[in-house]
């Protein structure tokens, strides 16, 4: 059994509750789902799910409430599995500077080692849709190399930088969309906005491991 916890302050949740229980399905592998609202919701987690939203009220949500310091605890020391979504790559990331004011203080979980910019497409473009061809380093995922994915970019973030152990793992006309570290990763788009959930099942596997 896999007890994945989802971020539940602020955002997205259901998507991504629907999505679990369809790769569980798909993979073979118990899931066991909880909403977040509190550090002890985050007892015995295998796998986080911090969703999309806002950012900067997610962050200061869950620095409030104690939940950042016990998931970033989780994170970097004990290697919980995580996936964010748009705001929550922005959470993930130890560096995020903001389209138009530059670098900000924005409350993160500083988690990954990558940089982000909050808004990157700008006004022109607050949401669309593209072809994402991602890579896969961890190798539990073959089926994500096999085709691109369709993502859908709302307000979204760019991954500019990726050092120590993080890495870019998607691009889109050469800006990274997608990042790895460990069992952590960060997406600039939603994929539980589509039907297609091999990053979700990747995910499970991850926690698994
Ligand atoms: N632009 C939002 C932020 O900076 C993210 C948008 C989203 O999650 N869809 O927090």
């Amino acid at each position: 059994m896999v007890r994945v916890g989802v971020i539940a302050l602020q955002g997205g949740v259901a998507e991504h509750l629907h999505m679990l229980r369809r790769a569980s399905e798909e993979t073979g592998i118990p899931v066991e789902t909880v909403l977040v609202k509190r550090p002890w919701h985050l007892d015995g987690v295998s796998a986080v799910i911090i969703p999309g939203g806002e950012s900067t009220t997610i962050g200061k949500l869950m620095k409030r409430t104690g939940v950042a310091e016990r998931l970033h605890k989780l994170l970097v020391e004990e290697g919980v599995a995580a996936m964010g979504t748009c705001a929550g790559a922005i959470l993930l990331a130890k560096r995020v500077r903001d389209r138009v004011r530059g670098e900000t203080r924005q409350e993160t979980l500083a988690a990954m080692d990558i940089a982000v910019t909050r808004n990157y497409y700008g006004r022109q473009r607050e949401s669309f849709e593209a072809l994402v061809k991602l890579e896969d380093p961890t190798g539990l995922a073959p089926e994500l190399e096999e085709r691109p994915l369709h993502g859908v970019f709302i307000r979204a973030p760019s991954i500019d930088e990726a050092w120590g152990g993080a890495r870019i793992t998607g691009k889109l006309q050469g800006v990274g969309v997608a990042a790895m570290q460990g069992s952590m990763i960060a997406l600039a788009f939603h994929p539980e906005l589509t039907s297609d959930t091999r990053l979700h099942r990747l995910l499970l596997r991850l926690a698994k491991k």
